[in-house]
């Protein structure tokens, strides 16, 4: 049997995007539910593979045959002819692979054109001015995509005819001069390419298909693809669509437009999209009018808009997700082109899923899934202070929303340059297209001054969920010049500009940027999602403003609260240094009785902040060198602090001098005064003393070193502080009648015995602050596992914790021996790219060697200790796919930084749905 390259949209299944691509899969889908699609086919996936691989590149023998028999169907179906001068029937060569990368890929439309089929074409529609106007795209695109000429050539010939004719808009082109512009524009091609225009229609199709297969291998689809990680098990090769024209370029009665079904920048539901009168597809997203959006048909086709929100319901509840489609309206006959899943930005993501569940379209299981986590990130972005008093300059359409500060440049070119030297970057363009794509990932924001919402600048900027203000048409943009004028205002490349794509205005300068808050949407589709997740979601948190931040995002509790930040901040460091420094216990006591109260602070603070919720406060963890300063700092202050004692006697005579000189100048008041002598000598003292402590703390590997319980064993003192602070905090504000449930947890572990010790330090300082405040407090007491040997040992080390909590970031260091610095800097990138590790094991949690690992020590500390909790607060409890893995080796919470809660929160749902 011969190979099936080719499927009529009547026979292919709609589901199977692999081989048909998302475009083709859909129209089969769209044909076989009854809306009105031009009959059409497609050629497969496989097809493409197989010409791409042949080294001739030469079709699979038998692919024109197949393509043929099925362009006879549609030649009856339309009651067209492809390539006779009688009712000539044209055709578009559409590109279309399984993931949806829009605008990266070729499409040729009006094929089958040339001196004999125009004139039929003439002759049939009586309409010269829409024929030549077809031929005309014809020659352009096929000239692009198929035979490589140059835009910009045909954009020139394109400009001198419109002078001639001295008309400014396409719209006005007489039939006259689009017959000189397809003139023209055969001479462009014959010219470029030195060969005669192929007239032939079939061996324009077999062209086209060949140049459609080749665009899969371009440059712009080869960068999206690497861009946005599209492996080929995901898409592989694009198909090819044979569509039979239908035009909207026909007349004022013919139209073509874009439509989402609901606002994509707002998710609200209402019809979205724009159209433009008598125009062709390319015309709407290109920007070469400014279109009109879609509730302007209402009035100017009534009828047309009717069948318009007909289809708008159809798409809904057959997809049951908001779609983007296309569309074209021939002689007051409406046409689906197109249709796939809408991308949108997470607000639209977060409302719609809402809305569609209450509208009964979908689940709360669909609701949630649908939305993949890591898109709430978008929803956590910066937005402009509404309360800037700072006027706009311009104002454009509110493209994607969001707000961005950063230097206007007006090329992709540089601002990709100037985005990678770490610049804020905004893209200023007259519009944008496909080649500027890698200018988009390098700014924070775009602005264009011509086209739509609709507009290439503004589905790619949405894509990206970066902000976008678009068709600013009060701006005018000169890329030679570097400048835009808006007014009286020049911006200038260099300028700082900011951009508010939630609103449409352009400032000049910078405007602040605040936090965003929660939509009652997104609160309440979190709401659904913490009703299924059986995973518990905490936040890490260091202090009291950080505690705060949980609880907005929504942290179920404080997983792990590190006390190293606290010793670290300014006003504390002096005494930690004191107790660094310290030579004798009475010494070091000193100065833990000064911390003991600032710390019991912090934690009295912490904990009323997230009552009645959990907080685990781990005792200190880092070497305490990371307290002092380096070496090589103080040998350098030590220097010019002698030197400065050295000269002290010079600096004295100056001063005396110049005091007396100009003592009685009142323009010269200043009086120098030479430091303290006994003072310069108490401090170059102490910096002696931490330069001799920093030596003598010198380890040759910090990270296996003197640090976590290793350093709470040593100074016995320094966990009592802690434990006592802990204790007493929460003593004091369950006396205030706050409900308070501290955890101290114990890192770098390896053995029970380390445990034991520690937790009978614990037990005592309890008991004494019990009775010291009269009233009772509970307190878990637990274990990081972050050595291997706790992870081996868990099911000993669960006799002494109550609690487990992996620290995978430590772990990970320790199951690979790998030290995550080095790791990154010297070798890690080059594992990731040939292929000898698939990901960077400090991202994305190794779920075969450290997982593993995890697994075994949950089930052996719960043999144990049945139903013992166990969670991670490595920077992988924010991470979706790791998130996936803890639930399903059973752990009890997950902990991330704050701004990954909401993330965490939906993983976790998406975790639970799945494994069900
Ligand atoms: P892309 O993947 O870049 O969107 P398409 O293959 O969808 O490219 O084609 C671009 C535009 O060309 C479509 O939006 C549509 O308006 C127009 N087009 C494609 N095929 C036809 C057709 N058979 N009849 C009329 N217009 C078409
Ligand atoms: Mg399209
Ligand atoms: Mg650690």
């Amino acid at each position: 049997m011969e190979k099936k390259w080719v499927y009529s949209f009547a026979e292919g299944d709609g589901k199977n995007k692999q081989l048909l691509g998302g475009k083709g899969a859909n129209l089969c889908e769209l044909t076989q539910s009854g809306i009105r699609v031009p009959p059409g086919f497609v050629i497969t996936t496989e097809a493409c593979l197989s010409y791409l691989n042949d080294p001739h590149r030469t079709l699979p023998h038998d692919l024109m045959e197949q393509v043929k028999t099925h362009l006879r169907s549609v030649e009856e179906a339309m009651h067209r002819r492809f390539g006779e001068k009688k009712k000539p029937l044209l055709v578009s060569v559409r590109s279309g692979s399984a993931m949806s990368m829009p605008g990266m890929m070729d499409t040729i439309l009006n094929l089958g054109l040339n001196q004999d089929t125009l004139e039929g074409l003439i002759h049939d529609t009586g309409n010269e001015r829409f024929c030549y106007d077809a031929y005309r795209r014809f020659i352009q695109l096929f000239g692009k995509v198929a035979l490589g000429v140059p835009d910009e050539l045909f954009d020139e010939a394109f400009e001198q005819i419109k002078k001639q004719a001295q008309v400014t808009q396409d719209i006005d082109l007489s039939a006259r001069d689009l017959k000189d512009i397809c003139k023209k524009f055969l001479q462009v091609v014959e010219r470029y390419t030195a060969k005669p225009f192929p007239h032939d229609p079939n061996e324009q199709l077999e062209i086209a298909i060949k140049a459609v297969f080749n665009s899969w291998m371009g440059k712009r689809a080869v960068d999206y693809r690497r861009e946005f990680k599209i492996t080929p098990e995901m898409a592989n090769g694009t198909a090819v669509n044979i569509v039979a024209m239908v035009f909207g370029n026909m007349s004022n009665n013919s139209a073509t437009g874009v439509g989402f079904t609901r606002d994509p920048g707002t998710g609200e539901n209402v019809i979205f999209g724009e159209y433009l009168v008598n125009a062709q597809g390319e015309d709407v997203v290109a920007g070469i009018r400014t279109p009109k959006p879609l509730a302007a048909m209402a009035d100017e086709m009534p009828g047309i808009f009717k069948e318009l929100m007909e289809l708008r319901n159809s798409l809904e509840s057959h997809f049951k997700e908001v779609q983007d489609f296309e569309f074209t309206i021939e002689e007051g006959v409406l046409y689906c082109l197109q249709t796939r899943n809408g991308k949108m930005n997470a607000t639209a993501m977060v409302r719609t899923s809402v809305e569609m569940v209450h509208e009964g379209l979908i689940d709360k299981n669909q609701a949630l899934l649908r939305i993949k986590p890591d898109m709430l990130e978008q929803l956590l972005f910066p937005r402009l202070d509404p309360h800037t008093d700072m006027q706009p300059v311009a104002k454009g359409l509110a493209a994607s929303p969001g707000g961005a500060s950063g230097i206007a440049i007006f090329d992709a070119d540089r601002a990709e340059k100037m985005g990678h030297n770490g610049h804020k970057v905004i893209l200023v363009r007259e519009e944008t297209k496909p080649e500027d794509i890698h200018g988009f990932f390098a700014s924070q924001g775009i602005l264009t001054s011509r086209g739509g919402k609709t507009s290439h600048a503004a589905v790619v900027a949405r894509g990206m969920g970066k902000p976008c203000v678009a068709g600013a048409e009060g701006i005018t943009v000169d890329v030679k010049l570097r400048q835009a004028i808006i007014g009286e205002v020049r911006i200038s490349e260099g300028d700082i500009i900011t951009i508010d794509g939630s609103t449409g205005a352009v400032y000049l300068g910078e405007v602040p940027l605040i936090e965003a808050e929660f939509s009652s949407d997104l609160v309440t589709l979190l709401s659904w999602a913490d009703e299924k997740a059986r995973l518990l979601v905490m936040a890490n948190a260091d202090t009291p403003a950080d505690a705060k931040r949980a609880l907005k995002f929504g942290a179920m509790g404080i997983g792990l609260c590190r006390t190293e930040r606290m010793f670290n901040d300014p006003a504390r460091l002096p005494i930690v240094i004191d107790m660094i420094i310290a030579d004798t216990k009475e010494e070091r006591e000193k100065a833990l009785d000064k911390l003991l109260p600032i710390q019991r602070e912090d934690f009295k603070n912490i904990f009323s902040i997230m009552a009645p919720r959990p907080v685990t406060i781990r005792l200190l963890d880092p070497p305490i060198h990371e307290f002092l300063p380096q070496e090589q700092q103080l040998i350098d202050e030590i220097d010019i602090l002698r030197n400065l004692r050295k000269n002290l006697r010079g600096l004295r005579v100056l001063s005396d001098t110049v005091s007396f000189m100009y003592q009685n100048d009142p323009a010269h008041p200043k009086v120098l005064t030479p430091a303290d002598p006994e003072l310069l000598d108490a401090v170059i003292l102490k910096k002696e003393m931490m330069l001799s402590k920093v030596r003598s703390l010198h380890e040759v590997n910090p990270m296996l070193g003197h640090r976590g319980v290793r350093l709470g064993l040593t100074f016995p003192e320094i966990y009592s502080m802690q434990i006592r602070a802990i204790l007493e905090a929460a003593a004091e504000c369950r006396k205030e009648g706050i409900d308070v449930h501290p955890e101290i947890m114990i890192p770098q572990v390896c053995t029970a015995q380390e445990l034991n010790r520690v937790k009978e330090w614990v037990a005592e300082i309890h008991k004494q602050v019990e009775d010291a405040y009269g009233l009772k407090i509970s307190c878990s007491f637990g274990s990081m596992l972050e050595v291997v040997r706790a992870c081996m040992r868990a099911e000993n080390l669960a006799e002494e914790a109550e609690f487990f909590s992996f620290g995978t970031n430590d772990l990970t260091q320790a199951t690979f021996s790998f030290s995550r610095e080095d790791a990154e800097n010297k070798f890690l990138p080059m594992y990731n790219m040939n292929h000898i590790l698939q990901d960077n094991p400090f991202e994305v949690l190794d779920v075969k060697g450290v997982g593993k690992l995890m697994e075994l020590a949950v089930q052996w500390g719960r043999t144990t200790r049945p139903g013992m909790k166990v969670g991670i607060c490595g920077e992988h409890g924010g991470h979706p796919a790791s998130i996936e893995f803890c639930h399903q080796i059973g752990l009890t919470y997950v902990s991330c930084s704050s701004p990954r809660v909401p993330i965490a929160r939906l993983a976790a749902a998406h975790a639970a749905i799945k494994s069900r």
